[in-house]
């Protein structure tokens, strides 16, 4: 299959779209009517531009409000066609979209659309031009694949096709059987588009909220194995309305949609087991073990303020390493690297970021495979120098500009702690029950959010939990969880619209999106807390009323009760499972610690107690008394 995007889903003028789509490694491009005519230049001039990047116009659109017009409304649509053919015409481009008729005025009837069809058909042939046509989930009186493939079909013609529009069929929930028995000669287009499920009309839920494959909750596997038996070989194009994506970089969505085709293609391969042309082949997504370590970036005056932290939160230091200005803290299986370097990526890091997490290392099965399949998924790889006999850790970039390592247990990498560092004598300390990381949060702003659900979904095998908002005192926070079957791993996205809410306020101060929320598990929270208490570690307040309510609508006796009031504990409950929470105040960087325990299996992250944990928050903001680094 080919694999073209058009033109409305990108942002930016016409130049900006095509050079976006051009990097991104398409070789075609849907063209929409209204980039043409915003553009400066004639087709000619445009299709120059093109071919120039290296691509080729595989269809324009749209032609609306076509088929079964009364007269003389119908010898108008043909004027208004020819018009349309002699721009494809100077534009190279061979194949015009017509959507289904949305006008009152259309008279309906398969026999008439097909007469309609079969006459443009014949004007379309006589300049070397085809049609094809698409069923609009909103069409007046075709709405549906099946009736515009009767339509087709009776047209009878060879230069008249069909569009499947992924959006407009899973937005009706329209059988996907019949896509099989369309011969593949006759489907001249094939547009993918997913979308989250909403309830809302059709017109606006696709003008809107449309996004790549993966993003969404369309089933968009179950049609691309119908259409497969077919064994339908041609283009396969985005087509994606989209508010986001309007909002945001070209080059960051022409690549998303790139490597959103390359997993939709990957995923069918593997779940069809029949070869898909055109695809590359990738090594499968890598079961992720564990969060190895996190990796802040910093001076070294604010190093000492957080390795202080790190001790009352019962941390050892365990390491240092054997050539870099690099400490390891560690404390059950929760390893944290503070890198002081004066030079390299993590010090350019804290002069552009300050204070902050710098990388995270996931522990996977394969990590040369998962690093292959990160460079086919066109993810950005990173390296740097490393001294003699010292690991070379693969990486790609992640979320604000931060690294993502890979490390397994089959390669020397494994041995990480004790290749690249020396070890450090820490008896005598005690720890607080940390375990290992729960989860990390990650603030980003909310164009990019999608962008790295495909970019952890695609590469890793995580899956999306649903959405929460979340609501801050200044604004509604979108939250989604990625992670693995077993919970092992966690990772947040957090991001809001508005300018005020405490993830948004992340972005501004600390200047790009980055890990805020670091959550640690332990075994026994309420010993965890008196542990954390002796070492004076500041525990964020949470208000009486709180707990006020926590008795009113929970079974908790008043002991209980009482213990959580005294250690400033949140709770859930879902079933029989059970759910505690505790954080420290806000640390210089702009991210904190949180502690949880998890008891009877509960899957989830608090979003219950998270509008009380915001509000107490920002009233330490506006009263500061944060803990010092
Ligand atoms: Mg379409």
């Amino acid at each position: 299959m080919q694999t073209a995007i058009a033109t409305v889903s990108l942002s930016g003028t016409l130049n900006e779209k095509l050079e976006a789509i051009a990097k991104a490694h398409f070789r075609g491009v849907e063209m929409f009517e209204n980039d043409l005519l915003s553009f400066n230049g004639t087709p000619v001039e445009i299709r120059r531009m093109i071919e120039d990047l290296g691509l080729r116009t595989i269809a324009f659109q749209p032609f609306r409000d076509f088929e079964g017009m009364p007269e003389p409304q119908r010898t108008k649509a043909f004027a208004r066609a020819e018009r349309k053919f002699d721009v494809m015409v100077e534009l190279g481009c061979d194949l015009l979209l017509v959507c289904s008729n949305v006008s009152p005025d259309a008279v309906g009837g398969i026999d008439r659309a097909a007469a309609d069809f079969r006459e443009l058909g014949d004007r379309a042939a006589q300049r070397g031009l085809r049609v094809a046509f698409e069923a609009l989930a909103w069409g007046r009186h075709i709405n549906d694949y099946r009736d515009a493939w009767e339509v087709v079909r009776r047209a009878d013609h060879s230069s008249v096709g069909l569009v499947l529009d992924t959006f407009h069929i899973l937005a009706r929930d329209i059988d996907l059987r019949p896509i099989r028995a369309i011969p593949k000669d006759r489907i001249f287009l094939v547009q993918i588009a997913d979308a989250p499920l909403l309830d809302m009309d059709y017109l606006s839920w696709s003008r809107h909220y449309r996004c790549f494959p993966a993003q969404g909750d369309l089933a968009i596997q179950p049609f691309m194995a119908a259409l497969q038996a077919t064994e339908y070989d041609g283009l396969l194009s985005l087509e994606i309305f989209s508010d986001r994506f309007r909002a945001g970089s070209a080059q960051r969505v022409a690549i998303d949609g790139q490597r959103s085709l390359l997993f939709m293609l990957d995923e069918l391969r593997e779940t069809t087991e029949v070869e898909v042309q055109g695809a590359p082949q990738l090594p499968p997504r890598s079961p992720v073990e564990a969060v190895e370590f996190l990796e802040f970036a910093m001076d070294q005056p604010s190093a000492a303020a957080l390795e202080k932290v790190l001790q009352g939160l019962g941390f050892v230091r365990a390491g240092v390493h054997r050539s870099k200005v690099v400490t390891r803290w560690r404390q059950g299986d929760i390893n944290i690297v503070v890198n002081c370097e004066g030079e390299g990526f993590a010090h350019t890091f804290n002069i552009t970021h300050g204070s902050s997490v710098c990388a995270m290392a996931l522990r996977v099965e394969d990590s040369a495979a998962t690093i292959e399949r990160a460079l086919k998924l066109l993810d950005q790889p990173f390296r740097q120098a490393v001294g003699p006999g010292e690991l070379d850790i693969p990486a790609v970039r992640g979320v604000g500009g931060s690294l993502l390592y890979f490390v397994d247990g089959k390669t020397e990498l494994g041995r990480l702690w004790e290749v690249d560092f020396e070890s450090v004598e820490t008896s005598g300390l005690e720890e607080a029950g940390l375990i290992r990381f729960d989860h990390l949060s990650q603030s980003m702003e909310y164009e990019e959010m999608l962008t790295w659900l495909l970019f952890y979904t695609s590469l890793l095998d995580l899956r999306k939990a649903p959405v929460q908002d979340i609501v801050d005192p200044g604004g509604v926070v979108h939250s989604q969880a990625v992670e693995d079957e077993r919970g092992a791993v966690r990772l947040v996205l957090n991001a809001s619209q508005s300018r005020h809410t405490l993830a948004s306020r992340f972005l501004d101060e600390f200047f790009g999106s980055g890990v805020q929320q670091i959550a640690l598990a332990t075994e026994d929270i309420f010993r965890t807390v008196e542990k954390l208490r002796a070492s004076g570690v500041e525990l964020l307040p949470i208000p009486e009323n709180y707990y006020d309510d926590l008795e009113a609508r929970t079974d908790l006796g008043a002991a209980q009760i009482d213990r959580l009031r005294a250690g400033n504990i949140l709770y859930d409950r879902d079933g029989a499972a059970e759910f505690f929470q505790v954080y420290t105040r806000t640390l210089e960087g702009g991210f904190f610690f949180e502690i949880v325990e998890r008891r009877g299996g509960y899957r989830g992250y608090g979003a219950v107690n998270a509008q009380i944990r915001l509000a107490a928050q920002a009233q330490l903001t506006s009263n500061p008394v944060v803990l010092r680094l």
